[in-house]
């Protein structure tokens, strides 16, 4: 079932939304060479508590940690630990953050020093598919508008989508209805909604889709040890088309249309 948000949730949201994006903003600087990334996750779980939310991946599912940190070849679900941060590396955050029981999710790819122009385009390209998810997202389109979007960009760009995992809709619990898989046919699926919320989250990998599971339990790579790019907002449908829930607070029509 599909959960709509009315606009005092949606406030709500929105508010979970600023403060994690504020959080991402500092931790996209913090990520550096020679920094563990472990240090990257208590920077992040002492700027959420600060920001009076709740680090909501620690402890989800038995999650070890604030925050997911992934290098490389992981594409997502990573744990921080003591691997300190490489020249060239890319870095993908994902943060959840939770205040008055409401739930705001983002992830981003941080290039760190002399990355490659093809792993800077791979994050080029993994955030731009995200945007083109965004213009889809209008009252009355189809969440398979959304997610072939985000396939054609991709693929036109000779990368590939991860299969296994996907976005999801995301209110009081962070996983709730639809699914919203990074891949799909246009004019199918449900049809989006005023006061559906969705965590859109492109995970592109530069080789081949497939991935697993390292023996942690946690950890998502890819098979064939190709970077994995990774890009991931909150956005509201709203008569007036997407708001973006976890942007930051400079140049957001959504914040103009929250305060009308
Ligand atoms: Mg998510």
């Amino acid at each position: 079932m599909i959960n709509l948000k009315t606009q005092h949730e949606l406030d709500i949201m929105r508010r979970a939304g600023l403060a994690l994006s504020k959080v991402t903003a500092e931790l996209i600087d913090a990520c550096r060479v020679g920094v563990k990334t472990a240090e990257i996750d208590r920077l992040a779980d002492r700027r959420i508590r600060e920001a009076g939310g709740r680090p909501g991946f620690l402890g989800y599912n038995g999650f070890p940690k604030s925050i997911c940190i992934s290098v490389n070849d992981e594409a997502v679900h990573g744990i921080p630990g003591p691997r300190r941060i490489q020249d060239g590396d890319l870095v993908s955050l994902d943060l959840g953050l939770v205040i008055d029981g409401f739930w705001a999710d983002m992830g981003v790819t941080v290039p760190v020093g002399n990355v490659s122009a093809e792993n800077m385009r791979l994050v080029k390209v993994t955030e731009e598919a995200f945007w083109k998810a965004v213009e889809q997202c209008v009252p009355g389109n189809r969440l398979g508008d959304v997610s072939s979007a985000v396939q054609r960009h991709v693929e036109a760009a000779g990368f590939s989508v991860i299969r296994q995992f996907v976005g999801h809709g995301i209110g009081r619990n962070m996983h709730e209805d639809p699914q919203v898989p990074n891949f799909g046919r246009p004019g199918t699926g449900p049809e989006l909604k005023p006061g559906m919320t969705l965590a859109i989250e492109p995970m592109v990998n530069l080789g081949s889709p497939d991935v697993y599971i390292k023996p942690d339990g946690w950890t998502v790579c890819t098979v064939d040890g190709l970077p994995s790019s990774y890009y991931e907002h909150t956005v509201a449908i709203t008569k007036e088309g997407a708001l973006i829930l976890t942007a930051a607070e400079a140049g957001l029509p959504a914040d103009r249309a929250l305060a009308g």
